[in-house]
């Protein structure tokens, strides 16, 4: 599979890297609107792929190679400096997504095309490369909460002694401050957190669910205190969206693709069933008044941003 990564910042080259560690793309297509950048990463990548897959990587300086890219991943843009917030980088950022994706689609196959949207922030980019794109929601597709989701199974993880394969949570609505975690249908090894507590008498109170949830609310800011950017993370949230496609896997994952009617739609992450035609099914898990409020909350907050794009 032919894929191709737009931007090839802190983030563009982690993705690159944990893409081409798939194993499951045999060319891979790097665009930043800084040549030199995207020919340095090219060559870097190419000397690790020494040591793993043969794959064909290439830096391009127009968008007629990326002909044929079956994904397009989106990862082009402003980052976060210290103290801003992801909305903080919505007029910079529209002017990319605007920028990029109808030279993208100029030159893919609209007919199977699946783009994958990383800029921030990520839900209103989302709603936006759709609406350029013209392309059916369900393959417009941005990584949404699949990070916040892993934060969240993490911290979950180290508290209750499991490992994050065990952990099915996850945290909805937007990719940002608003997002929110769906306790009520928290499992762990298919047994509701609740009952799970009770049984292995770990205790878990309102309290410390609190502290999670502002744990997972603050990492961004945490990490890039500390690193100036976050790559690894999202990296791998991608690696792993481009598994669930291009196996065809019918994986739950929370992406975030637009949903609703007409002008009522807007795009946040639910947990969604994801294969090689992008998003087949997206799902309602179980969830108390309060948390149905809490999304309700996040999704006028994400069509209030979109529409104040200038
Ligand atoms: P960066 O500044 O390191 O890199 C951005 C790259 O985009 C640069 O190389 C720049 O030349 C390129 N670029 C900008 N405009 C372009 C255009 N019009 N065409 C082609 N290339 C263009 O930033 P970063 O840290 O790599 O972050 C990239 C984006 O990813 C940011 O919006 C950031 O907020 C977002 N991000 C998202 C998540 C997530 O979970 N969705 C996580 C981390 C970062």
């Amino acid at each position: 599979m032919k894929i191709t990564i737009i931007g090839l910042g802190s983030v563009g080259s982690a993705v690159a890297t944990a893409v081409a560690n798939t194993g499951l793309a045999h060319e891979i297509v790097l665009f930043d609107r800084d040549g030199v950048r995207a020919r340095a990463a090219a060559e870097d990548l190419g000397h690790a792929a020494a040591f793993s897959y043969d794959i064909k990587i290439t830096a391009v300086n127009n968008y007629r190679a990326i002909r044929g890219s079956e994904i397009v991943i989106i990862a082009a843009g402003a980052n976060q400096k210290p103290g801003e917030t992801r909305t903080d980088l919505l007029n910079a950022n529209a002017a990319v997504i605007s920028d990029i994706v109808p030279r993208v689609m100029a030159n893919v196959d609209a007919k199977t095309v699946k783009l994958i949207i990383v800029t921030n922030p990520l839900d209103v980019m989302v709603m936006l490369a759709q609406k350029l794109s013209k392309l059916p929601a369900s393959r417009v597709i941005g990584t949404g909460t699949m990070l916040d989701s892993a934060r969240l199974r993490t911290i979950l993880s180290r508290q209750l002694s499991v490992s994050t394969q065990s952990i099915n949570a996850y945290v909805l609505g937007e990719h940002g401050d608003s997002s929110m975690v769906v306790w009520s249908s928290a499992c762990v090894g298919g047994i509701d957190l609740n009952s799970f507590c009770r049984q292995t008498k770990i205790s878990l109170p309102q309290t410390t669910r609190n502290t999670i949830e502002h744990r997972v609310h603050n990492a961004a800011y945490e990490i890039i205190r500390g690193r100036g950017a976050t790559w690894d993370g999202i990296a791998g949230a991608v690696a792993d969206l481009v598994r669930c496609i291009v196996n065809d896997e019918h994986r739950i994952v929370t992406v975030s693709i637009i949903d609703g009617i007409a002008n009522k739609a807007i795009a946040m992450s639910m947990p969604r069933v994801v294969g090689n035609s992008g998003v087949i099914a997206t799902l309602n898990p179980k969830m108390d008044a309060t948390e149905s409020a809490a999304l309700r909350r996040s999704a006028k907050i994400i069509r209030k941003n979109y529409d104040s794009i200038k």
